[in-house]
């Protein structure tokens, strides 16, 4: 049984919580270094010549990439598609050319992968958005790569005799994607916020799960820590019958989450909408199996990152027809129109070479100079909705004036389809009233609108304290824009990472937010705690929420007016 270390040492850290859920086990860490003796032993390898040494790196990369494909078998959608582009990295012809070079001009294999792997980071880097955040996964690479060379086990997560509780400074997707979720009781990691890789995984994988704990690594192996993954604490030295008491309710609590099947309403009957967000008609059919009245947030644009060319109107009517079918018989879907450029790199939709793409041409922007863009996808779609005959809705990403609103929504009801703007802009938050004369309904993407509230990019792993939509400048640009859908008598949900949060939907609701749209993962556990709480319980939590001093307190305030 697990016991507490209490004489020793007792103490809390606090982070981001991510995936709810109380658990206490010994720690592991998870080793993302060589050792350096390994390394220093190794030194240049004594290889007889340069050509030896690149075998020894060719191998070494085969050997790597190999790991990944059988990783990559054993897990399934997004993690597999992350592994199987990792193992293409290792092979890459252009990342050997540059070890093999720097192996020329006598360097060892070791500083010769270390040089090559700098080298691309910083193209990668440079090039920014999704190429920059693949600079984790490139040094992931680099240290097996290195590991393979010097005769050191694979680095990474390690398989733990009893049920522990992962600890790291952050987890690359290989590491996320190995992890045994029957041994790992909770990830906790020091850096990352709530849309870092360990943090998207472990939503998937549905581990308790706290992110941005400054302090974590430094306790040690083996210690008992109680993970609390909705306070987004990590305890030790708790009492060992509390702690006891504390995971047990929270494991009936999470028992009755998942029982919950809908329709989804508050404890008094009041009905909320649940929506889905997808990306193509896989996860939209996955998606409609789920108890939702349809989709809220359809992200086109993930349908053609991989494309050089715009597809042609029949494609995409295509596509768009495979999402909307689901739907049919009485739901409804938004499609948001492509929302290119920033993290998002669409070939053929995307500028190039912009100092600050986050602030740059981007999302509906995008039709400034190319309006047969914005022409084709929406013709592509009303043929989508005319052939499913499922009621749809079209929204635009980064509106930031009423102008560009009643633009977008001429072009939109000109096809017959109701038209709405995403609040993704503080502008467009602070205009919200405005914003609702001139369109049908407003959807919030708080994750933007937290980025461009609390200017902190929403990749930087450094700034997961700011990149929170607890943050009360947030939850206030939140509450102006429901208010106005409340007094204009439209529509206006939240479809960004906000509304997956069940502490944080239940404020939502009480702001007067109409719908809430999320990961088809997270419905349940949403509609479980609205099904729990009055209409007046969430005002009480919007108000708690809106008037608290920061995040934390924010969430502690919220927790204590629902009685968890
Ligand atoms: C958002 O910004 O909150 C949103 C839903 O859009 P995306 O995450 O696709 O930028
Ligand atoms: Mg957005």
């Amino acid at each position: 049984m697990t016991t507490f270390d209490s004489a020793t040492s007792v103490g809390v850290l606090r982070g981001t919580p991510v995936v709810p859920g109380v658990v206490a086990g010994p720690v592991v860490h998870v080793r993302d270094e060589i050792s350096a003796d390994a390394i220093e032993r190794f030194g240049d390898g004594g290889f007889a010549d340069a050509d030896a040494a690149v075998a020894a790196y060719d191998e070494a990369a085969e050997a790597v990439a190999e790991a990944f494909v059988a990783r990559a078998g054993a897990v399934s959608g997004g993690a597999a598609a992350v592994l199987t582009a990792s193992a293409g990295l290792a092979r890459d012809k252009g990342l050997r050319s540059a070890v093999a070079k720097s192996v020329g001009e006598g360097r060892g294999p070791v500083e010769a992968v270390r040089a090559a792997v700098d080298q691309f980071a910083s193209i990668f880097s440079s090039m920014g958005g999704l190429m920059a955040e693949r600079v984790t996964d490139l040094r992931d690479i680099e240290r097996r790569l290195i590991a393979h060379l010097v005769g050191e086990p694979q680095p990474g997560v390690p398989a733990p005799d009893e049920p522990s509780v992962v600890v790291a400074s952050d987890l690359a997707p290989s590491d996320t994607s190995s992890l045994d979720p029957s041994r790992v009781l909770a990830l906790v990691t020091e850096r990352g916020g709530a849309t870092s890789h360990t943090a998207i995984i472990a939503r998937q994988l549905g581990i308790p799960c706290v992110v941005g704990v400054g302090g974590a690594v430094a306790v040690e192996e083996g210690v008992v820590v109680l993970v609390d993954g909705e306070a987004g604490t990590v305890e030790r030295g708790v009492d060992p019958d509390d702690a006891a008491r504390r995971v047990e309710s929270s494991r009936r609590r999470r028992a009755a989450l998942a029982a919950w099947t809908g329709p989804a309403a508050t404890a008094d009957g009041v009905p909320v909408k649940l929506l889905a967000n997808v990306a193509d008609g896989a996860s939209a059919e996955g998606a409609a199996e789920e108890p939702v009245e349809g989709v809220g947030l359809f992200r086109t644009e993930l349908c053609f990152l991989d494309r050089a060319e715009e597809p042609s109107v029949e494609e995409q009517a295509d596509i768009y027809a495979s999402v909307l079918a689901p739907y049919a018989g009485g739901r409804y879907v938004v499609v948001r129109t492509l929302d290119a450029g920033s993290d998002k790199p669409i070939a053929f939709a995307a500028h190039e070479d912009e100092e600050n793409p986050a602030l740059g041409v981007r999302g509906l922007r995008l039709s400034i100079d190319n309006p047969g863009l914005m022409d084709r996808q929406l013709d592509a779609i009303a043929l989508a909705a005319e052939r499913t005959g499922v009621e749809t809705w079209v929204m635009a990403p980064m509106v930031a004036t009423v102008d560009e609103a009643a633009g977008f929504a001429a072009l939109v009801r000109e096809r017959g389809l109701r038209a709405g703007v995403m609040v993704e802009v503080p502008s467009a938050a602070l205009l919200a009233d405005r914003m609702l004369e001139v369109v049908d309904f407003l959807s919030i993407g708080t994750n933007d609108l937290t980025q461009y509230a609390m200017a902190a990019d929403r990749m930087a792993t450094d700034l997961a304290y700011l990149t929170d939509p607890w943050q009360p400048a947030v939850l206030q640009l939140i509450s102006i824009t429901a208010r106005a859908g409340v007094a204009a008598g439209k529509p206006v949900g939240v479809c960004g990472e906000a509304a997956a949060d069940p502490l944080l939907a239940t404020a939502l609701i009480g702001m007067g937010v109409t719908s809430l749209s999320m990961a088809a993962r997270a419905v349940r556990p949403v509609g479980a705690q609205l099904a729990e709480v009055t209409l007046d319980a969430c005002r009480a939590a919007a108000d708690a929420a809106l008037t608290a001093a920061d995040p934390m307190a924010g969430r502690d305030a919220v927790r204590a007016v629902l009685g968890h």
